[in-house]
């Protein structure tokens, strides 16, 4: 207790001292660190997404929606606004009051099985990345995919490794508009899912375009650009990571083919909309 007030008190203290770098904007639970935590709103952050998306063609109102989901971070864990949404949603679908409850699930149901397509996961605790049961990866285009690279396992969504039916819920939080061909990559998340499995998902959907939009394509391994290539921010590579579509407003429809029915989680931040988070079911 004292030494969750003592880091409080550093918290408040930095807020005061650092006016013109965040804001306070929540004390809540944080479903990605599994603690009460001081959220704050970042300017530099904001600064950053501001850069990133000042050559993107889209509208302000969807550019402002980008700034607010990658921004609130969590002081404790740093995870933004869609990575804690993402980690509430997977929560709320089993009904767990808290990402302690599920480690504890991982634990003791050694055939629950969850795989994230990220390496940062949406729940930071270390306890869960050792788990067996809680598989996470990165794509490396470099190496074998199966292996591991500096102790990160390489997985390509559009060709898993995993056997037939292994996981019960699949995880990736902005992940499928960077795939190149979205029909194998939802393809493979099915193979993979038990039935009854959960996809769990965030995207950055873009509400004014009625049609989901493709960027780029990959013909005879070489990228073709069909509109002007723009890169996200990415936790691994520098560079960013190139955004091969535009999901719009048609993005239920999307992510419901193939044998999936898809439903939406939405979150607001004083009565604003925010994000979504989609969870597809196999059915
Ligand atoms: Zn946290």
């Amino acid at each position: 207790m004292v030494t969750a007030l003592t880091k409080i008190s550093a918290v408040a203290l930095r807020l005061l001292l650092k006016p013109d770098h965040w804001k306070y904007s929540s004390y809540e639970y944080c479903p990605s660190c599994n603690r009460k935590s001081i959220i704050v709103y970042s300017y530099d952050g904001q600064r950053h997404i501001s850069e990133i998306t000042s050559t993107w063609e889209s509208g302000s109102d969807f550019k402002k929606l980008v700034i607010k989901r990658e921004n609130y971070f969590c002081h404790y864990c740093n995870a933004n606004y869609r990575i804690r949404a993402n980690a509430e949603s997977v929560l709320r679908l089993l009904g767990m009051t808290s990402s302690g409850i599920l480690f504890d699930k991982l634990r003791d149901d050694t055939g629950f099985h969850v795989y994230e397509t990220a390496a940062y996961n949406i729940f930071r605790s270390t306890r869960i990345k050792k788990l067996p049961n809680y598989t996470v990866s990165e794509f490396f285009d470099n190496s074998d995919y199966g292996n591991y690279v500096n102790g990160i396992r390489n997985e390509n969504l559009e060709c898993l490794t995993f056997p037939d039916r292994t996981f019960d819920i699949v995880i990736n939080c902005d992940v499928l508009e960077h795939v190149s061909d979205l029909n194998k990559a939802l393809s493979e998340i099915k193979r993979v899912l038990k039935p009854g499995g959960f996809h769990v998902f965030t995207l950055p959907v873009d509400h004014k375009l009625p049609k989901t939009r493709e960027r780029a394509k990959v013909v005879n391994g070489t990228i073709e650009h069909l509109l002007g290539p723009v890169m996200h921010g990415d936790s691994i590579r520098r560079q960013g990571v190139l955004a091969f579509r535009d999901f719009g407003s048609d993005v239920l429809q999307y992510a419901s083919r193939d044998g999936f029915e898809c439903r939406e989680h939405t979150y607001l931040i004083d009565n604003q909309y925010v994000t979504s988070v989609y969870y597809a079911q196999k059915m």
